[in-house]
């Protein structure tokens, strides 16, 4: 034990790419307790993870009127999302991008009374496509949006009979003869031209943060039937539209309003359970008891925790295969304005997504850039950046750059959660609670599985489960 404890507090000391430093926006042990307490020292929720799965979770519990502690293990609120800055200007190193075809995410937003900002994703005035062997083509950007919109159509064919009801995924048996088929399975059965196969496997590779023949077909269709089975609607919901506050400004509204404790830079690393309760242990040595756990923690750092008695054989074979997605944020200064751009570059290369975050003469412009397999360059390596960035943009001087490498954080060893080959049809399965455990986090969710919103419909969930668990 000793031994996985001490690897645990090392990883945390690893210094990650980018700097990007936020203050923790959230309260500590002495934030305020709920309605009971008083009544006794065992909490009867104990929320760990502080993500959007688990402040939800927390609201909903703490307002159902249970004494709910949050744990978690970073200096700050908010998991796989991050609201920091960089050129002066308000970033998301994690999740961003929300819209009103999310429904849980956006009533959140509603709730709390908070609007959007708009990303330039409108009126592209250049549009690039990156080949695998390093061949870049400017491609004028009408035919570029038609040729991506033809191949998803012709990608997603057969997506309104696979899930006519997306939050219902299993609803049509015919999904399960799709679950051992890949995103590349797909791709390379479609008569495409090779300018639109570059379009889509690097849209793919980025969804799946992976090379494409990993990334299971069936969850990315059900992403795409949530976005309306259409693809501008879907795109649309991809990359326009971000909260305006910052997602840590709706996080703080939340947890705000959960009347839960919370305890931030508390890596757990055991949990117990019986019929009466459970408890969790703490790097620090603390051992808190609970009525009900709730994990919300993502897939790949399940690892890093011992349960007593051991999961479920299903949880065990799914935190043994790992989420897939290994993908990084790079924000990127360069002197020259380069205006409304986007570029899509295959998954070989290291910069998948490419989009003007701003702009203007006197800035210059800000690229945001998503990169899905993080172990393609070093992020720390600025000549390497600036390389990668020219032979995009011949002309470009890169100023500065930030970066956070979700593969290497050890609080979350991968970035969205994407379904691997094989994992779509057994999600429900995983989260099934086990008696004092549940179960919940991005990953988990029957619609928008990657995204904040799934995180969001997950933590709802559990707090239904919980609270009638502690009714009953
Ligand atoms: P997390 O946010 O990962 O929360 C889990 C929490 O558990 C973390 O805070 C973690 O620190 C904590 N934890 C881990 N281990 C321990 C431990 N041992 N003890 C205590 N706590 C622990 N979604 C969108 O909707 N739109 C986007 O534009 C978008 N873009 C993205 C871009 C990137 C680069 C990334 C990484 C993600 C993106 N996503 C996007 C996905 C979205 O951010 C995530 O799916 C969502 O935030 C996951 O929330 P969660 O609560 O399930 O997990």
């Amino acid at each position: 034990m000793m031994k996985r404890r001490n690897i645990l507090k090392s990883l945390a000391g690893l210094s990650l790419v980018g700097t990007g430093i936020q203050k923790p926006i959230a309260a500590t042990k002495e934030a305020s307790h709920g309605p009971h307490a008083s009544d006794s020292d065992a909490y009867d929720v104990i929320v760990v993870g502080g993500g959007f799965a688990g402040v939800v979770a927390a609201r909903e519990l703490g307002k159902a009127g249970h004494k709910v502690l949050l744990l978690e293990a970073r200096n700050r609120i908010g998991g796989r999302t991050y609201t920091s800055t960089f050129a002066d200007r308000s970033i998301e190193f994690g999740g961003a991008w929300v819209h009103w075809l999310q429904p849980h995410v956006w009533a959140e937003m509603k709730r709390y009374g908070l609007g959007v900002v708009e990303d330039p994703f409108t009126g592209l005035e250049s549009t690039k496509i990156m080949y695998n062997d390093g061949t870049v083509k400017d491609v004028d950007p009408a035919i570029f949006l038609n040729g991506i919109r033809d191949a998803f159509e012709k990608f997603n064919h057969d997506v309104w009979e696979m899930f006519p009801q997306p939050y219902n995924p299993l609803h049509s048996p015919k999904v399960l003869t799709l679950d051992n088929q890949s995103c590349w399975d797909r791709i390379k059965s479609l008569d495409l031209s090779s300018d639109q196969r570059v379009q889509i496997n690097s849209f793919m590779a980025l969804y799946g943060g992976n090379t494409t023949d990993k990334f299971g077909l069936p969850g990315m269709l059900k992403l795409y039937a949530c976005g309306g089975w259409n693809y501008d609607a879907f795109s649309d919901a991809e990359s326009h539209y971000r909260i305006e506050t910052g997602t840590a400004g709706l996080l703080q509204k939340m947890l705000d309003d959960s009347g839960a404790d919370v305890q931030l830079g508390t890596p757990i690393y055991r949990v117990e359970q019986n019929d009466n309760g459970a408890k969790v242990f703490t790097e620090d040595d603390e051992t808190i008891s609970g009525h009900a756990v709730v994990l919300t923690i993502p897939l790949n750092t399940y690892r890093n925790i011992e349960f007593a008695p051991g999961l479920s054989a299903i949880k065990k074979q799914f935190i043994s295969q790992g989420q897939l997605s290994e993908g990084a944020k790079l924000y990127v200064h360069i002197k020259q304005n380069l205006g409304r751009v986007f570029a899509f570059c295959d998954q070989d290369q290291p910069f998948n997504w490419v989009q003007t975050h701003d702009y203007g003469d006197e800035l210059g412009t800000i690229l945001s850039i998503t990169v899905a397999r993080a172990s393609t360059i070093d992020l720390n390596d600025d000549e390497r950046i600036q390389t990668a960035i020219r032979q995009l943009f011949p002309q470009a001087d890169v100023l500065s750059s930030a970066a956070w490498d979700w593969s290497i954080d050890p609080y979350s060893l991968g970035a969205w959660p994407a379904y691997r080959v094989g994992q779509m049809s057994k999600v429900h399965e995983f989260r099934q609670p086990e008696r004092r455990l549940f179960f919940a986090g991005g990953f988990t969710a029957d619609g928008w599985h990657e995204h904040i919103d799934g995180a969001v419909e997950s933590g709802l969930r559990v707090g239904r489960e919980v609270t009638a668990l502690l009714r009953s």
